[in-house]
């Protein structure tokens, strides 16, 4: 569940990037965020992962109070998002197992616990063949599943995507999609950001268009709706 009370984000500089945003998404929801370039969706993301504070208002995720969460909750808000976002942000020097398994690390599992969860993931990404690859050896798609499968491998009930598919060509968007999709059907709430028109069109699904730092529109089964 995440609930966001009348949130503003105004940076350093004075750029009010979101103004007074009011929104509700329930577990197991997929939800797409659009909007023009400097609408205010990096920033919402970043609010979601706790990279950014909000300037004014609330942010409830599940049972953590986001805005006012003390320094030693963040890693475990951190372990129950999984975060993806159009440049991978793969370890060029680490196998894609290990890629994936770094993520167990970071927060501690034990060994056999990455042992049993690695291979699952990769598994069900549809890379179980490529393990020992390294990330210059794999396609742009197949990058996005490795970094998919980091991004689920500690089990988060949240995965927030800010524009997955913009490195991708249009056939492999929308396989990566068709796999969140697929992430979603499995319980995850998924909260995706997109420039990208068709797919967010076919999808049918909840759109919140942002304009200007503001939510301009919120619909059920929603289209993109704007010319870039
Ligand atoms: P989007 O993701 O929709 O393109 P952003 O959230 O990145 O929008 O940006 C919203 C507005 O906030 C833009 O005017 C952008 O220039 C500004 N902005 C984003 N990040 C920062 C920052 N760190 N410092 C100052 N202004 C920023």
């Amino acid at each position: 569940m995440i609930l966001l009370s009348n949130v503003s984000k105004i940076y350093p500089n004075g750029t009010k990037a979101l103004k007074g945003v009011n929104l509700y998404i329930e577990k197991g929801e997929f939800v797409f965020i659009v909007g023009s370039s400097g609408a205010g969706k990096s920033s919402l993301m970043k609010l979601l992962m706790r990279e950014e504070s909000p300037t004014y208002g609330d942010i409830v995720i599940n049972d953590f109070d986001v805005a006012n969460l003390a320094r030693r909750e963040i890693p475990l808000l951190r372990r129950s998002i999984g975060t993806v976002f159009q440049d991978f942000r793969l370890l060029p020097n680490k196998t894609v197992y290990e890629n994936v398994a770094f993520a167990m690390k970071v927060v501690e599992a034990s060994s056999k616990e990455i042992r049993r969860q690695v291979p699952f993931v990769l598994g069900m990404v549809g890379l179980g063949g490529k393990a020992k690859m390294y990330p210059h050896q794999l396609s742009g798609g197949e990058q996005q599943r490795v970094s998919l499968a980091r991004a689920l491998v500690n089990n988060p009930s949240m995965l927030i995507a800010d524009e997955p598919t913009g490195n991708l060509d249009p056939e492999t968007a929308r396989d990566i999609v068709k796999l969140m999709h697929y992430i979603n059907k499995r319980g995850t709430t998924v909260i995706m950001a997109t420039h990208a028109k068709e797919i967010v069109n076919q999808m049918r699904r909840r759109v919140v268009a942002l304009e200007n730092g503001s939510i301009a529109r919120d619909e059920e089964k929603g289209v993109y709706g704007y010319e870039d």
